[in-house]
């Protein structure tokens, strides 16, 4: 397992990641090589209990208070816990970590000292939720640990608790996790399943594609891998499929499809010098149990909150620029419900998962069409309503908008008047 020749066979499958030469051959919706379509489906009519799983795990599935498997925990279930290499795209909010989360656990026989799962994601926040759901489906499987590792935090306290209470499974951000086993305080020579959430955007990035694929390196030929998004565009799926064996490839959507059932969706346009005073009146007339208002820039994330805060709205803000006790702190803060009003830079823009979120304002224009879709689909999780409002404050901004419509065939409006708010509040 790990020797040299497995490396260097390793070493070939990847060192061509930056050609050009990366031809797209699979076309659309692909299960075990048939095509399959599919329109909107949230929840199936199957069980959990179809699964087979493990009766300890059917019963913090019941605690969680999951009744039915969605769509895509139905497609994907069944032949991961068969140890098979899954590339998964779905829509935000669908459950998607379920089914990693499951079936890594459903697999896992703990061995003391040896980590067996190692799952990848690019911000502290996702990787610290991961954590927990790991934690929450675990409650009946007191042997098998959990831990979390990612930067910000002392390195010491991670290497103490690597040697002492070595986990049966590791979560983390890549840049932390290649330290501990550069150092050989992480040893992966047992890993059997690795997984890539929120897998574009870990290999877009050069910088964390490269620490992916060295970490990926140190584990074992024989092993599971499992990758998942919401957006998977037909040039990264084949980056993806370099790290797999034969995947069996599910997207449950097509493209044109992904945007949120449930989620109403609208834009305004303005001038840059209106947007306080807007974002004012709507966060004064609008119903909301939880908004988060998205920014492009950690200063403009800082200086909004301020100003939210003078204004006595109940604001918290998450960025970059702070400490990583600071940025776990408050995203707890949000993410109980201490605070409504989530100021934030695209580091939330994936993957986070906070229920009580309705409404999402895109106080600044995302960059691109899939940002928007990540960002948006914080709001509605899980077939629930929610409400999407867009800043349109130039020509650029206008653009991006057009992209959105049309890549995910929606129909933003402008805002009207009035809203109903049984169109975006749980009812
Ligand atoms: P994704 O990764 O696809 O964006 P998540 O895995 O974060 O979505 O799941 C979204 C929310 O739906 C979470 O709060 C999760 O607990 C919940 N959820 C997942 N699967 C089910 C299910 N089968 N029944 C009810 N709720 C579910």
């Amino acid at each position: 397992m790990g020797d040299a020749r497995d490396n260097e066979a390793y070493e070939e499958e990847l060192l061509d990641y930056e050609e050009e030469d990366e031809k797209v051959l699979d076309s659309g919706n692909k299960v075990n090589g048939d095509a399959v379509k599919k329109g909107y489906v949230g929840i199936h009519s199957s069980g959990f209990r179809d699964f087979l799983l493990k009766p300890e795990l059917l019963r913090a599935i019941v605690d969680s208070g999951f009744e039915h498997p969605s769509e895509v925990q139905h497609e994907c279930i069944p032949q991961a816990i068969l140890g098979m290499d899954v590339i998964c795209q779905a829509k935000s909010g669908m459950g998607k970590t379920a089914v990693f989360v499951l079936s890594t656990l459903q697999q896992i026989e703990p061995t003391p000292g040896q980590v067996s799962a190692l799952i990848l994601c690019h911000t502290r926040e996702l990787a610290y939720q991961i954590c927990n759901e790991f934690v929450r489906f675990s409650t009946y499987l007191p042997d098998t640990k959990v831990s979390v590792f990612y930067g910000g935090v002392n390195n010491k306290i991670h290497k103490e608790l690597l040697k002492n209470e070595c986990p049966h499974i590791v979560v983390g951000t890549p840049g932390r996790v290649l330290g501990l086993a550069r150092d050989k305080d992480l040893s992966l020579k047992n890993v059997r399943h690795f997984i890539l959430d929120e897998c574009d955007k870990m290999l877009e990035s050069l910088d964390m594609r490269r620490d992916v694929q060295e970490i990926f390196k140190m584990t074992p030929h024989d092993k599971q891998v499992m990758m998942f998004s919401a957006t998977l565009s037909k040039e990264i799926r084949p980056v993806c499929k370099k790290f797999m064996q034969d995947p069996m490839e599910i997207y449950v959507d097509d493209e044109a499809k992904l945007t949120l059932h449930g989620l109403v969706q609208h834009y305004i346009k303005l001038s840059e010098m209106e947007k306080n005073r807007k974002l004012n009146d709507l966060l004064d007339a609008l119903d909301f149990n939880q908004v988060v208002i998205f920014v492009k820039s950690v200063s403009r994330a800082g200086e909004l909150n301020k100003l939210l805060i003078e204004c006595n709205f109940p604001s918290i803000c998450i960025h970059s620029g702070m400490s990583q006790e600071e940025r776990l702190t408050h995203y707890k803060s949000f993410k109980e419900g201490h605070k409504r009003i989530l100021v934030a830079t695209d580091l939330v823009g994936r993957g986070i998962d906070i229920e009580r979120v309705n409404i999402v304002i895109n106080y600044d224009m995302p960059d691109s069409a899939d940002t928007y879709l990540h960002r948006v689909g914080r709001a509605g999780r899980f077939g629930t309503k929610g409400l999407a409002i867009t800043f349109v404050a130039s020509a650029s901004d206008s653009e991006v908008l057009n992209q959105v419509q049309a890549r995910f065939e929606v129909d933003i409006k402008q805002l009207p008047e009035n809203i109903d708010t049984s169109t975006y509040m749980p009812s």
